[in-house]
């Protein structure tokens, strides 16, 4: 059986992730995803109301025009987990293909209100639900089965394509946590197994975000645990804590959470996505959150927050916002400002549970947030992170148990790829063999 992988984005990018297989006539579609840095560099883009190709110009979304030169018919779409960057660009491209959109249960979620606030385009395909550990028939000779992984968002997985030359395992985002927070440890049994049965791995897609960083990603129990340390050290302030993280990372809200009221302090999330990573994980009852837990996303529920804890004492409270990486937009960075209620006053402790993603536009933003608050005499605490990513020791532990035939790094750009490109080859593949750096909108052949 004819075997091709289709490298179409982020491949020269973090963000705007979309690979496809085809085997034989049948094609699965893995992510399709938005970079979001090409959309926040334009002042008031509303990508709801833009056309796909104007969007595949600023370089936004994956320009999945060389679709067409796979000559097979989509099956499936398959986003790995809710992140933008794997699931943003479903509402702009998804409709193009008569196929549908299969996920976990809570990226699922995230997918159809991404589809929901689409006003371009009518995106119609079928949803279906698939949990890890479950598998659905491609065609008549190929199997797509999901594999339970831990990332900085619940519910994550990897697809393996089983086909008849041996299995295509799509492993972006990932880290190999065997104690993570909210959910089972990744499922490395069932990669030794995938590695071990049949014809084996035909090929590895490496997620290489942290390529070239020594050791092993450490797990979101070590990050919860210096979040546990750093708020009990906080327990005799008497003034304002504010703490910021992922809106999507489920779990370190419910960490945060948790801590603020060990302290004696009434947790309230605010800002729109807090409200809506939270709301939903709480909706399908994937976290246990306080009874009457307070969310806000709209501007004047939060200022109505802003100035209950203002009235009640800002010592009773411990909001968590957005604006871990400085967003113009988000609340810490209108609280910095002045622009909210909330005063910010000298001592303050202000907790980013986050890294800055290295790339010039966060760090630029970043810095004149912490100035903001620094000003007004805030004191900042950051770094309490771990990241979502596996780093060299991850790598190596996923080749010895997959012992793919053939690897293909993605998830970042060329000067990434080198640097896995030079320890897969210390594991011996060679470049142009079974080692394949791939640009965006290129198709590798595997099996003739
Ligand atoms: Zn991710």
């Amino acid at each position: 059986m004819e075997i091709e992988i289709a490298t179409i984005g982020g491949y020269e990018e973090v963000g705007r992730q979309m690979t496809a297989v085809r085997a034989g006539d049948d094609v699965v579609v893995f992510d399709m995803g938005l970079n979001l840095s090409q959309v926040l560099i334009h002042d008031n883009v509303e990508t709801e109301r833009m056309h796909s190709l104007d969007l595949i110009d600023m370089g936004a979304i994956p320009d999945d025009r060389v679709m067409s030169d796979l000559e097979g018919d989509v099956q499936a779409i398959v986003p790995t987990h809710g992140h933008l960057d794997h699931i943003g660009a479903l509402s702009k491209l998804a409709h193009r293909y008569n196929a549908p959109i299969v996920a976990s249960p809570f990226t699922l979620e995230l997918v159809k209100d991404e589809i929901e606030s689409e006003q371009k385009f009518g995106v119609e395909n079928d949803l279906v639900e698939m949990e890890a550990g479950e598998t659905m028939p491609i065609g008549e000779r190929c199997e797509l089965e999901f594999v339970h992984v831990t990332h900085s968002i619940i519910d994550a997985i990897n697809p393996v394509l089983h086909t008849p030359e041996g299995a295509v395992v799509y492993g972006l985002d990932k880290r190999l946590d065997h104690d993570p927070v909210l959910e089972d440890p990744i499922d490395m049994k069932r990669f030794r197994e995938i590695g071990r049965e049949g014809e084996g791995v035909l090929a590895y897609i490496e997620d290489t975000t942290n390529a070239g960083r020594k050791g092993r990603t450490a797990s979101e129990s070590v990050a919860r645990r210096e979040l546990q340390d750093t708020i009990h050290s906080m327990e005799d302030y008497d003034g304002g804590i504010v703490a910021t993280t992922f809106s999507s990372h489920v779990s370190r809200v419910s960490s945060i959470i948790e801590f603020a009221q060990e302290i004696g302090r009434e947790p309230i999330l605010l800002g729109r996505s807090m409200e809506r990573y939270s709301g939903t994980a709480e909706r399908m009852g994937r976290v246990n959150f306080p009874d009457n837990l307070g969310m806000f996303g709209h501007r004047k529920s939060v200022d109505r927050a802003f100035k209950r804890i203002m009235n009640e004492g800002k010592e009773n409270f411990l909001p968590i916002v957005t604006g871990h990486q400085g967003e113009p937009r988000a609340m810490l960075t209108r609280m910095g400002r002045g622009e909210t209620p909330y005063d910010i006053e000298s001592g303050d402790k202000v907790i980013f549970s986050a890294r800055v993603i290295p790339e010039p536009t966060n760090e630029g933003q970043r810095y004149q947030s912490e100035q903001l608050l620094r000003m007004q005499g805030a004191r900042i605490y950051d770094d309490i992170h771990v990241s979502g990513h596996l780093r060299e020791e991850g790598h190596y532990e996923m080749l010895n148990a997959l012992q793919p035939q053939h690897v293909i790094p993605a998830h970042h750009d060329l000067e990434h790829f080198g640097k896995y490109a030079k320890l897969a080859k210390s594991e011996g593949y060679e470049i142009g063999r079974d080692l394949h750096l791939s640009d965006n909108g290129n198709i590798i052949q595997l099996v003739e």
